[in-house]
């Protein structure tokens, strides 16, 4: 036998062995961490919606539209200065109600959309404390999700989310969630607006491979902030695309049927350093 022959015979016998080692040690490295912090695989196409700021369009016109298509979102409500108390702006707090009591999830946007990190841990807490006895005292469940108000965010906050135990939080980035890399509490998001219908169709296409598509959207229409306006039509066009290619459409409490929040939360690293912000 040539040494040529000889040295092809050999890489063909060990090649395969070399291979199965390689496995093994990814799933030494891999599994430990995905077992933990995955319940189940993440289907292609799940989308988690967020709806912002409690606009008064998100009970008049989103809940209905969603309800229809058996689609599943998260409501970030807070008491929106300097015009909360205008009903035809935003939603009362029996409204808010009615979304939870509808199996909607009812989540936490600080009492004031406070640009939290600019607070003490103690005045963190307090913005969100507001909320939360807000929801007891009407019997809102207990609240597990929380949205940085313009993407305000520190180190302090994410202490005082882990001291109130939020399972997770939102923040922006235009980017997907990959739930084995990003910490839960700084979970990226794309925004909608009136001008990036194109930006938000290819956002959805990347719903694939384990990785999570959320989108922020504020009011459908938002008359008070027309820069984050997502006309109603539009909305319907993505409604529309979700239903007909099949899109499983979730809210974050019910994306914890897939993730294990509080064990990605003691494995994941926070990094400040990926875009968070829309
Ligand atoms: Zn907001």
């Amino acid at each position: 036998m040539s040494r040529i022959q000889f040295s092809s015979v050999l890489s063909a016998k060990v090649f395969p062995y070399l291979k199965v080692c390689t496995l093994m040690l990814f799933l030494l490295i891999h599994l430990p961490v995905n077992g933990q912090i995955l319940k189940k695989p993440i289907p292609d196409k799940t989308v988690v919606l967020t709806f912002d700021d409690g606009v008064a369009s998100h009970y008049s016109n989103v809940a209905p539209l969603l309800k229809e298509r058996g689609f599943g979102a998260t409501f970030f409500v807070c008491e929106f200065p300097p015009n909360f108390s205008d009903s035809t702006k935003y939603m009362n707090w029996r409204q808010m109600q009615q979304l939870d009591r509808m199996g909607f999830e009812v989540a936490n946007h600080t009492h004031n959309h406070a640009a939290v990190g600019k607070l003490s841990e103690e005045e963190v807490i307090k913005e969100i404390n507001y909320i939360e006895a807000k929801c007891d005292s009407l019997g809102i469940k207990r609240m597990i999700s929380f949205a940085y108000p313009g993407y305000s965010m520190s180190e302090i906050v994410l202490e005082a989310l882990d001291k109130k135990d939020y399972l997770l939080a939102r923040a922006g980035g235009k980017r997907t969630y990959k739930p084995l890399e990003d910490h839960p509490y700084l979970i990226p998001s794309w925004a909608t607006d009136s001008k990036n219908e194109a930006e938000t169709m290819e956002a959805l296409a990347q719903a694939k491979d384990g990785q999570i598509v959320v989108l922020t959207i504020h009011g459908v229409p938002d008359l008070e902030h027309p820069w984050v306006n997502t006309p109603p039509e539009m909305f319907l066009r993505y409604l529309d695309f979700l239903s007909k290619n099949e899109y499983q459409v979730l809210s974050f409490e019910q994306l914890a049927e897939y993730i294990d929040f509080r064990k990605a939360r003691k494995l994941l690293k926070v990094n400040f350093d990926k875009p968070l912000r829309n």
